[in-house]
């Protein structure tokens, strides 16, 4: 028997009923945009990360850039982003003509590591955008230190970490704002592209809702230049009837990384690190191995799944070769060693422990 890496399809089907019922709704409804089914998922996510706001958008990238530019950051100013994170990270500092500046991160956890910020911190620096990747949550009081220190903006990528908490507090309410992903893929997966914003700073909040917008809240007045950046209402009522399931799946992957520790344990890979405060969503379960292409292979050829997360550091994208970067070792070792191995709520000791098997198999 197969194992993909995500089988989205049957992910999807758990919800089947509850999903079917709030399409349902909208279409009953005949309203598609901004309406009750938004207004509530913002309601339900905001009470979820336990904040007073949450504002939806197109996607998690429009979440990261109009919260940086409802901030003022733009041409000239730079923030601080993870060396190695998904490209999206990088693309709103640019999105805002600001200029991203890599941070290296610690080697256990792959998060940003705060030790490191200080060094990056210039005259032009406005934020910092710490990622808690792989769904681990950054070391988020260590970061607010720093950015307390210098009067810096923190906003969260928590794209990859829907229910995480760090020191008993959600991702998304660590920050200034932050910013989250509806991909399907993510921990909280829409049909389609969907994101949004958390914040609990009220005038933050309503710039986003006018950016978002066309700048508009009042139909045809507009305040200003914004954009069209809505999540609709079917994708709402979809990711409504999956917030209910969030805890429970998010509980459910932890078992399955739990498993894989005890089955990779003694096998010659370095297994994800969880810091001491954090409690992971496991959006991803990525062990480190420098014979990175024996085990692929060796999964292949099992049937089972395996993807990189990332094959190439954004620093070394063709998008962003124009620009002069440092050499940042860590994120360009990571490249050639990080394995994602299958993760999600619904797989078996028994296919946890094949994976682990195929693995320990290359050693
Ligand atoms: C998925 C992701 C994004 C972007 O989300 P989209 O909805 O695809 O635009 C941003 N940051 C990180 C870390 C992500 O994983």
């Amino acid at each position: 028997m197969n194992i993909p890496f995500l089988d989205l399809k049957r992910l999807n089907a758990a919800h089947d009923e509850a999903i079917r019922a709030g399409i349902e709704r909208v279409l009953a409804s005949g309203w598609y945009i901004l309406g009750a089914e938004v207004e509530a998922f913002e309601r339900e996510f905001a009470a979820y990360c336990e904040v007073k706001h949450c504002i939806g958008v197109a996607d998690g990238l429009d979440a990261l850039s109009l919260t940086l530019r409802a901030l003022g950051i733009g041409p000239g100013d730079e923030v601080l982003v993870p060396s190695n994170t998904f490209i999206a990270t990088w693309l709103a500092v640019s999105s805002v003509g600001a200029i991203p500046v890599p941070v290296e991160p610690r080697p256990g956890t792959h998060n940003m590591d705060p030790e490191r910020i200080e060094d990056a911190v210039t005259a032009r620096t406005k934020a910092i955008m710490p990622v808690h990747l792989y769904g681990q949550p950054c070391e988020m009081e260590a970061i607010n230190a720093v950015a307390q220190r210098h009067g810096l903006k923190v906003v969260e990528d928590a794209a990859q970490a829907h229910g995480a908490r760090w020191q008993g507090r959600r991702a998304g309410s660590l920050g200034i704002a932050a910013g989250f992903s509806f991909y399907p893929g993510k921990n909280l997966g829409a049909l389609g592209d969907g994101g949004a914003v958390t914040t609990n700073d009220d005038t933050l909040a309503a710039k986003l809702r006018l950016l978002r917008n066309y700048g508009s809240t009042q139909k045809y007045r507009h305040e200003v230049q914004g954009v069209n950046s809505r999540l609709d209402e079917i994708q709402a009522a979809v990711l409504r009837a999956k917030l209910s399931a969030l805890d429970a799946d998010n509980v459910a992957r932890a078992r399955v990384a739990a498993w894989y520790d005890e089955a990779l344990t003694g096998a010659d890979v370095i297994r994800p690190v969880v810091a001491p405060g954090a409690e992971p969503v496991w959006h991803l379960y990525v062990i480190r191995t420098p014979r990175r292409a024996a085990v692929q292979a060796a999964l292949t050829a099992a049937g089972i799944g395996h993807l990189v997360h990332y094959p190439l550091a954004c620093h070394q994208q063709p998008a962003y070769a124009a620009l002069a970067w440092p050499s940042l070792p860590i994120a360009e070792a990571f490249q050639h060693e990080v394995l994602s191995l299958p993760m999600a709520p619904y797989l078996t000791r028994d296919d946890v422990f094949r994976v682990a098997e195929v693995v320990r198999s290359v050693g």
